[in-house]
């Protein structure tokens, strides 16, 4: 019996958001509600059978966000609150993009598969609140402080990326239900990774920029996405595949010991190998803002044009440094 709540039909089984959960997650734990195999789930409910075939979490067509609405007590920003549309003006400003949207990964769909490794997990987290959050799908995620250990960003033993919807895919006709924190490949439980514990570095890295995100601005300017244009611009540069342009790559790699042969070849999405090596260290030149950063460039002798390559204007709250420092 489908129950009904003012012109909603609700769905039967239907199962609240968790915190801070991405909307395929919910859906995901909707259909198991149900005990219908997600794809099934969303060609029934929801009138759609390439679901599971797109990044439902940047976005969903507009009859099926309605859809989602009339049968659940959900109201549409509810919807889209689990979508990483909700960073927007947070950690990118403008649209969010499929191709690219700043600080945002990309699961690299190809069909029911993905090329790339867009979703972390905290094992930990995962084993205990078995569902899949928003914050692991950010390029500044590198660990988690609850649990003070490191995210994954694949199957430690076979090195699968985290699909977890494909974990119902069996027998055609028959339901099975694996649990949330297997690998939907070979099966292996996540809860068991070897947990690494956070340095202390990138323990206030990440606290940073967690507070960051939560609050909307910080100590360096009034708006994060302006803070995380900086942070991401670093990144680039690091990681560079210029011959030309090598300088803050250099002085990264002096400075810090970084050997990381994917340094020298120009990527969009540096691995969460990288990343994870990499910024924590943007963090630190910026800490003691802006004196910190300042004895840093000073040091390397870097200069704005380094930053800009001469493409364009930088944030004012980064510039002025240059301006009244140089
Ligand atoms: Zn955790
Ligand atoms: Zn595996």
């Amino acid at each position: 019996m489908k129950s009904f709540r003012g012109s909603k039909r609700i769905w039967p089984g239907y199962v609240p958001p968790n915190k801070n959960e991405l909307l395929s997650s919910w859906i995901f734990r909707n259909s198991r509600e149900h005990k219908i195999k997600p794809h099934s789930f969303t060609k029934f409910y929801l009138n759609t059978s390439s679901f599971w075939t797109r990044d439902v979490d940047k976005f969903i067509n507009n009859e099926t966000l309605h859809l989602i609405c009339k049968q659940t007590p959900l109201s549409i920003t509810q919807i889209k609150d689990m979508q990483l549309v909700s960073y927007q003006d947070i950690i990118f400003n403008g649209e969010l993009l499929t191709s690219y949207s700043q600080g945002i990964s990309n699961l690299g769909i190809y069909h029911r598969t993905r090329t790339q490794n867009g979703l972390l997990i905290c094992p930990t987290c995962l084993g205990r609140d078995k569902y899949y959050k928003k914050k692991w799908r950010l390029l500044t995620s590198i660990g988690c402080l609850e649990c003070n250990s490191y995210y994954i960003d694949c199957c430690p033993k076979c090195l699968s990326p985290i699909i977890f919807q494909r974990l119902a895919i069996g027998e055609k006709s028959t339901y099975q239900e694996y649990p949330i924190y297997l690998c939907w490949k070979c099966h292996y439980d996540y809860r068991k990774c070897r947990q690494i514990r956070l340095p202390k570095i990138v323990r206030n890295y990440q606290n940073y920029i967690d507070k960051t995100i939560a609050d909307g601005y910080n100590r360096h300017i009034n708006y994060s996405f302006l803070y995380f244009d900086i942070v991401y611009l670093i990144l680039r540069r690091v990681q560079s595949g210029s011959t030309l342009w090598t300088r803050i790559r250099d002085a990264f790699i002096k400075e810090f010991g970084i050997k990381e042969p994917e340094l020298f070849h120009k990527c969009q999405f540096p691995s969460f190998k990288l990343r994870s090596k990499i910024i924590p260290f943007i963090y630190i030149i910026m800490e003691d803002w802006p004196e910190s950063f300042v004895i840093f460039c000073k040091k390397h002798n870097l200069r704005y044009s380094d930053f800009t390559r001469g493409e364009h204007d930088l944030p004012f709250w980064f510039y002025r440094i240059f301006r009244d420092f140089f």
